[in-house]
């Protein structure tokens, strides 16, 4: 039976919600919907998602009543958590059916396939199932003081401390991917890594695997990886820089209650 409510984005991070209850769940038979759907840029409606899901372009205004916030947004809001599977879901969703238009064997125009939450290629009959990234993020502390290893990135978010993290390489498993990735980007060698939460990311496409560690002596020097990283330091947990906002999974690994970390 089709879902009586569907998901609309804006551009590749944006979500509408309505203004009353802040849900994302906009009827199928509402007049909002009956506007929006046929300005949608890219749509789908199968068995990979449990409601419809339509993206409009970055310029469309919300409709009355309604306003578009950042899916991320929705972390930071305990009464959101039961919708924030459907709402990655969909998004994640979204951004791989756009990089997916054409079968990788034979180029031919995928289709969506009635039946499985997957592409069909009506050619050469492969099916293409939605495909996700692994990636460790991973909150670093020292023994000795308590004090947590920040870093500032090259490439994104320039002006905040975060956390490192890195993509799991073909062939590793994601324990060693932690160890190696502070390796590289910091030369710390760590005494201990333990897997604390996962969480699916879509932006576009992350599944995240928060883990916390243990920085083995010696602590200093710490050595940032140039192409990578702009700085990486040492912080108490009572003196943080400024760091990304509530609702990243970084702000969540990092403001840790004491009893977990
Ligand atoms: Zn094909």
């Amino acid at each position: 039976m089709p879902s009586p409510f569907a998901l609309f984005f804006r551009g590749k991070a944006e979500v509408l919600l309505r203004d009353d209850d802040a849900s994302p769940f906009i009827p199928v038979d509402s007049p909002v919907a009956a506007r929006l759907v046929p300005k949608a840029a890219l749509a789908y409606a199968g068995p990979a998602l449990p409601h419809p899901a339509y993206r409009l372009n970055p310029a469309e205004p919300a409709p009355a009543a309604h306003h578009f916030a950042h899916p991320r947004d929705l972390l930071a809001h305990p009464d959101s958590a039961p919708v924030v599977p459907d709402v990655f879901g969909a998004l994640g969703f979204l951004n791989w059916l756009s990089r997916h238009r054409y079968c990788g064997c034979c180029a031919a125009p995928l289709r969506p396939h009635p039946a499985e939450p997957a592409l069909h290629c009506p050619a050469c009959g492969r099916l293409f199932y939605p495909q996700m990234s692994p990636a460790v993020i991973v909150r670093v502390t020292r023994p000795d003081d308590g004090r947590i290893l920040l870093a500032r990135h090259c490439r994104r978010n320039q002006d905040v401390w975060t956390l490192l993290a890195g993509f799991v390489n073909l062939g590793e498993s994601a324990d060693q991917c932690v160890h190696r990735e502070i390796r590289e980007e910091t030369g710390l060698t760590l005494a201990s890594v333990r897997l604390l939460d996962t969480a699916y990311w879509p932006f576009p496409n992350s599944f995240m695997l928060a883990y916390v560690a243990t920085a083995a002596p010696p602590f200093e020097p710490l050595r940032p990886q140039p192409d990578e990283l702009l700085a990486a330091d040492w912080f108490p947990l009572d003196a943080l820089p400024a760091t990304l906002p509530p609702g990243s999974l970084a702000h969540r690994l990092i403001h840790l209650p004491p009893s977990v970390s």
